[in-house]
């Protein structure tokens, strides 16, 4: 993987920010794509000095079509190629089908579901000129056994499984392979916001006994991202303790 480019969307913290590290660590150049541009630029100069790759932090929103533009563009502007993409960037905007606004209903779609489209569409055209890829997507094990208060966030999972699928099928005829991870209970900032009887019966369905951590999601999706794993698309690894098999 040495030598090769990665972009991570969402990933100046939690999954992503591992995720990147993991890569960076076997020496992938890598590029921090986050809403937020100063931390996105200070987690690419921190990986830079840790792990002596050389990386991009870039904000890029990833439901907007221009920002997703620019951040492909920067990217071969300074590295020339893609070879891998990892669709993390994802938010949560819980409620009760009843009580869900249509702004919650649509900016977890358009960031989850819509945004990994974006990026998908923009990294095959590289991919392509070089019949070599992988893009692996962040899905969640609510898009395989729901959650109450989740209609949108599952919903944009189940579509980014399916996604999956299809892009596996498309893409095929030219080395790239589509995989998703698809995370349980991951202890981030995400997580950290629920309350704690919520988190009391998670634990309650994990035969495992613990929640994840970050450390456990990348390690599957660096599985996926490498070279060796080319046999395998259009799959799912599950990453969730046991919760749902
Ligand atoms: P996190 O700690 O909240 O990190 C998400 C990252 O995405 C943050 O850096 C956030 O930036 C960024 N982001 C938000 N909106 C964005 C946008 N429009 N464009 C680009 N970046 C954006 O979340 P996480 O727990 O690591 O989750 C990572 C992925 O795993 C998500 O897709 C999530 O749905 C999935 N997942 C997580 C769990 C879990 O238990 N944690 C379980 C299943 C699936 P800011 O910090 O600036 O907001």
């Amino acid at each position: 993987m040495k030598g090769q480019t990665a972009i991570i969307t969402g990933s100046s913290r939690g999954i992503g920010k591992t995720t990147a590290e993991e890569l960076a660590k076997k020496g992938v150049n890598v590029v921090i794509a986050d809403i937020d541009e100063t931390i996105a630029k200070n987690a690419a100069e921190e990986i830079k000095a840790q792990f002596r790759v050389e990386t991009l932090g870039i904000k890029a929103d990833v439901s907007d079509v221009n920002d997703v533009k620019v951040l492909f563009e920067e990217t071969i502007k300074k590295f020339e190629k893609i070879e891998i993409l990892v669709n993390n960037a994802g938010i949560t905007k819980d409620n009760l089908l009843i009580r869900m606004k249509d702004e919650e209903w649509d900016a977890v779609l358009n960031i989850n579901l819509k945004g990994a489209f974006l990026c998908s569409r923009e990294a095959v055209k590289v991919m392509s000129k070089i019949k070599y890829g992988r893009i692996i997507n962040i899905a969640s094990v609510v898009a395989f056994i729901g959650n109450p208060g989740q209609v949108n966030y599952s919903a944009s999972k189940a579509g980014l499984v399916a996604m999956t699928k299809t892009l596996a099928k498309e893409y095929a005829s030219r080395g790239i392979t589509v995989n998703a991870v698809a995370p349980g209970f991951i202890q981030t900032a995400m997580t950290d916001k629920l309350p704690e009887k919520v988190k009391e019966e998670m634990l309650k369905m994990i035969p495992l006994s613990r929640f994840g951590n970050t450390q456990d999601v990348a390690n599957a999706i660096i599985f996926l991202a490498l070279p060796e794993s080319g046999y395998i698309t259009g799959q799912v690894i599950h990453v969730n303790g046991g919760m749902y098999m």
